[in-house]
């Protein structure tokens, strides 16, 4: 099976009927960035820059973050990767920063909570994505964004550092596009005003759902309580997509679920045209991809949202079955 994805891997990442998915991949450590080669992902979609924080027993400073995000972004080979700003806590535990004491991390101080009360963190790590990105393309993302305000006041760091480094005389990045996760669902419903004001959207459907659902993701008590692929998550996507179409802004999904075939098809079938997933999971969204008719897809999913479908999944995988997708 591996080897017949390696003999698609040079194939165009598109639907039988020529609909064009931009299929990118997931990662965290710079030994993640040869799958780009192995898979054929287009770029990477989600760059958690947070490993090295965490195995370090200190912060790393701006001269070794920036030698890291060079040397990523080398290894990208042009390709392009959104690098998401530092996202501990919850449960990725730094060594030099306790969260002891917290009765709910995940809901606690964690991500961009962090980083924007302790601004210097974030402004060292933007500083070092800028440098690594002189002369290049920046794409910087912030995770667990709650609120407009909470954008505003990160993206107003990315932009005291760049008129730092404009005053030091350095080399700028020559376009820089900052974008959020959406990973909170209070969001959606300041989704416009978000809209104006950031330049791409990811989905980050691993904590969107355990915050919708209100499911600890890694519990596996309760982790079968919902389905992504129900009527509420389908019909929440969709909303979610339609309103970044309407603003003219790019919108990708990013969470496991994107990497998962059958999944991956009912997302291009609501509309969506980017994904990033887990480099395993590349080869078999390619070859779900180019075995899929895009319209065909899109009326069945449609109809099982529009009417509210019990369980959208065993008639998307009979669906997907039935036509050798
Ligand atoms: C997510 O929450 O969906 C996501 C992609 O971020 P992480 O899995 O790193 O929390
Ligand atoms: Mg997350």
């Amino acid at each position: 099976r591996k080897r017949a994805y390696l003999a698609e891997r040079d194939l165009p990442f598109e639907t039988r009927d020529g609909v064009a998915v931009s299929v990118m991949m997931n990662a965290g450590l710079l030994m993640d960035m040869s799958h780009l080669e192995d898979t054929g992902a287009m770029g990477v979609g989600l760059y958690r820059t947070e490993l090295p924080f965490m195995t370090r027993p200190s912060l790393p400073d701006v001269a070794t973050q920036t030698l890291l995000y060079q040397k990523i972004l080398e290894q990208a080979g042009g390709k392009p990767v959104v690098f998401r700003t530092l996202d501990v806590g919850g449960d990725k535990l730094l060594p030099y920063w306790s969260n002891d004491g917290e009765d709910n991390p995940a809901m606690g101080w964690r991500s961009i909570r962090i980083t924007l009360d302790r601004p210097a963190v974030l402004r060292a790590q933007l500083r070092a994505l800028l440098r690594a990105s002189a002369g290049r393309e920046l794409r910087v993302m912030f995770p667990m964004i709650a609120d407009v305000a909470e954008f505003d006041q990160a993206r107003r760091l990315v932009d005291a550092e760049v008129a730092r480094e404009r005053q030091r005389g350095g080399v700028l990045p020559r376009e820089i596009c900052v974008g959020t996760m959406l990973e909170v669902p209070a969001l959606l419903y300041q989704f416009p005003a978000l809209l104006r004001v950031a330049d791409f959207i990811s989905v980050g459907s691993n904590d969107l759902l355990q915050f919708l659902f209100a499911t600890d993701r890694g519990n596996p008590r309760v982790s079968a309580r919902y389905d992504t692929l129900s009527v509420p998550v389908l019909r929440m996507l969709r909303e979610v997509l339609h309103q970044c179409q309407a603003a003219g802004k790019p919108v990708a999904v990013c969470g496991e679920m994107a990497g998962r075939p059958l999944e991956a098809m009912a997302l291009v079938g609501l509309g969506f045209r980017a994904l990033s997933m887990a480099a395993q999971g590349v080869g078999p969204v390619k070859q779900m991809l180019r075995s899929m008719d895009s319209r065909a897809v899109a009326t069945y999913v449609g109809a099982l949202v529009d009417k509210g479908a019990a369980n959208p999944r065993r008639g998307l995988r009979a669906f997907a079955r039935d036509h050798g997708i």
